[in-house]
């Protein structure tokens, strides 16, 4: 896995020598490399992005998040908590969605206007607005699903795998479940990306300014909820239960939430992703991600965040018109867009099939098959594996 600096540079080394590969050349020829024909077909009522609908969806999305965090400094009743956690996980991903659209400037036509309100937006998740803009549109977005450079959900190698410590195979084996994809997200992506990374000399400033806001809120609001806790409860415990109940649990909820939905974007069986001279835009963006329809009136919360495809064609596109633009690409390009139902067992079954990776052969695979893999390759020298950190 490569840090987001060495990301850059690779990236800045890269584009350069990438033309001259006569895969990637081929590609381009057939009109097949690029992304251009797709963006042609998107129309352009699909980039009207009005003041006041942006303005609404935040309005909205910030009273839910304001009654859920009333209820929770209410109710006592274990019930009552878990329904506001489950309902804190959702709504703070909706702020989240929002500030991700400000992120990519297509929230508002202002580009003060984006970096505020997705400032603000990206409070409640413990997110680095000008971090997320580096680690999210100029990384996962340029290079999705290429071997070495997308960062999100980056798979390992057979070679790799068996090259970790046993503690680092049963981390993997944990991260890579259904149950764990929360804590991969805290640990690789938002703890090693967002909250430590170090960045390239030209957005340091910007982000260590970001980091600063998210904890000062993050030190407020812990103050405020001990406050209220010890009014509460009148003891320790009481004030730090306050913490835990609002800020911190709603923001673990939250981590989960975003683990799965990158996960379903851009892991499953169909997902090939890419060897660095093989990729290109179109099997990036185009074949690297997914649409899935949201029931059940869940886009209150998802703002269409799931019909992914016409958001990595084109960045520029609000969430509201992301379906008007999926239309039009599947009309243009039919057979191409992944397009299915929402469902979470298919994320439980992708975990089960998408565990390892074979670049080589441009195919997932499980630990039961690297296992087979490993033992027909014959016996390997014991120590070094064992030696070496994940
Ligand atoms: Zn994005």
């Amino acid at each position: 896995m490569t840090s987001t600096d060495a990301s850059l540079t690779q990236e800045e080394s890269d584009t350069a020598d990438d033309s001259n590969t006569p895969y990637a050349a081929k590609e381009r020829a057939d009109g097949k490399g690029s992304l251009k024909p797709v963006i042609d077909v998107i129309p352009a009522a699909a980039y009207d992005n009005p003041t006041w609908k942006g303005l609404a969806y935040f309005g909205r999305d910030l009273v839910v998040y304001a009654l859920v965090v009333t209820g929770l400094l209410l109710f006592n009743n274990p019930f009552a908590t878990i329904a506001l956690w489950v309902l804190s996980g959702m709504v703070i991903s909706g702020l989240f969605i929002v500030a991700h659209d400000a992120a990519h400037g297509a929230l508002f036509s202002s580009k003060r206007m984006n970096r505020v309100v997705g400032t603000i937006a990206m409070l409640p998740s413990w997110h680095v607005y000008e971090g997320w803009v580096l680690g999210h549109n100029r990384i996962h977005h340029s290079y999705t699903v290429r071997e070495g450079f997308d960062f999100v959900w980056h798979p390992y190698t057979v070679e790799q795998f068996n090259a970790m410590s046993r503690f680092g195979r049963m981390r993997h084996r944990f991260e890579w479940s259904w149950i764990g994809a929360g804590a991969y997200y805290l640990r690789e992506v938002w703890w090693h990306k967002m909250i430590v990374g170090d960045p390239p000399a030209r957005w340091a400033s910007a982000i260590r300014r970001d980091r600063i806001i998210v904890w000062s809120f993050v030190g407020v609001a812990s103050t405020l909820l001990a406050w209220a806790g010890w009014v509460q409860y009148g003891t320790v415990l009481g004030a730090a239960w306050m913490i835990l109940k609002v800020l911190v649990v709603p923001f673990l909820a939250f981590s989960y939430v975003i683990a799965s939905f990158v996960h379903v974007h851009h892991v499953q069986p169909d997902i090939r992703w890419w060897k660095r001279r093989e990729w290109t835009k179109f099997k990036g963006q185009m074949e690297g991600t997914t649409v899935l329809r949201a029931r059940f009136g869940l886009n209150f919360f998802f703002h269409w965040i799931m019909v992914h495809v016409p958001h990595h064609v084109d960045m520029r596109i609000p969430m509201y018109n992301l379906e008007l633009a999926t239309d039009a690409i599947k009309e243009a390009f039919p057979g191409t867009v992944h397009d299915k139902p929402l469902r979470f067992r298919d994320f439980v079954s992708n975990t089960r099939a998408c565990q390892l990776y074979d670049f080589d052969e441009g195919h997932w695979l499980t630990y039961r098959e690297a296992a087979k893999i490993t033992a027909a390759a014959g016996p390997v020298a014991e120590t070094p594996a064992e030696s070496v950190s994940a």
